[in-house]
């Protein structure tokens, strides 16, 4: 696919996200902007320069796991901000793949925050705003039309590799994978990884410190949200 495509009308514009028609009818822009939600968007922010390290941190963990034999929507990456993706229909399912209690899980479960979860668990929610993204279960996927049993068993095996192929990863740059949402997507029919893989989307923790270095420095207040961002970048693709 070449560099040489024409960017075209904005399709869609999200919360972290735009995304742009091209003269190529199957392949689209992904534009990576600074603006930061939270809580179903009733917290909201900017950090600076969080498109492009999300962008790029995408890109490197794409890549990954193409190589690894994962199916992913990139194709390349086109500016700082900008990658190239092909033209998915995104199934709106969250899933979410988690190595640690943390978040939702610790609220849901009352559990404690940092416990192991020793097998990895993979959960859907519903990718709908309005009812505030509910957790939901594989009958409920069927019940709701929104894939069928065969895909829904390929998203499970692939979440579960993805995670295997991505908790070593981290560790060798001293963070902690505790747990990240994927979304997918069908391009002509075929299942693919699609959106991003960033420190909006995921829960690292630095080994050292056990300090977050992800979109919870936002969600909670913490402070030096842009030097965690740029420290993820940097033991990502330095
Ligand atoms: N997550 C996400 N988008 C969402 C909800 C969750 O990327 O709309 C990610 C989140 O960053 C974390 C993981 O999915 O890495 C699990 O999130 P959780 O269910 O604990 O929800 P939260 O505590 O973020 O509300």
């Amino acid at each position: 696919m070449a560099k040489t495509v024409v960017k075209g009308a904005m399709i869609y514009e999200g919360k972290a996200k735009k995304l742009f028609e091209t003269d190529q009818p199957d392949c689209v822009i992904q534009y990576f902007k600074d603006d930061a939600t939270a809580f179903n968007a009733q917290k909201r922010g900017t950090i600076v320069d969080k498109g492009v390290v999300n962008n790029k941190v995408s890109e490197r963990l794409f890549r990954l796991l193409e190589d690894a034999g994962i199916p992913t929507h990139f194709l390349e990456r086109l500016s700082d901000r900008e990658m190239l993706t092909k033209r998915v229909t995104i199934i709106p399912i969250e899933v979410v793949v988690r190595n640690r209690v943390a978040g939702s899980l610790a609220k849901r479960l009352g559990l404690k925050e940092g416990g192991a979860i020793e097998p990895p668990i993979v959960e859907f929610y519903y990718k709908n705003d309005a009812l505030g993204d509910p957790l939901i279960t594989e009958d409920h996927v069927l019940l709701l039309n929104l894939a069928a049993s065969p895909v829904v068993n390929q998203i499970k095996a692939w979440a579960s590799r993805i995670n295997q192929l991505l908790v070593p990863f981290f560790q060798e740059r001293s963070l902690v994978l505790v747990d990240f949402k994927l979304e997918f997507g069908l391009y002509h029919g075929k299942l693919m990884l699609a959106d991003e893989i960033s420190p909006d989307t995921c829960r690292f923790w630095d080994k050292q410190t056990g300090e977050s270095m992800d979109k919870d420095r936002f969600r909670k207040d913490l402070g030096r949200i842009e030097e965690a961002y740029q420290e993820v970048l940097r033991r990502v693709c330095g």
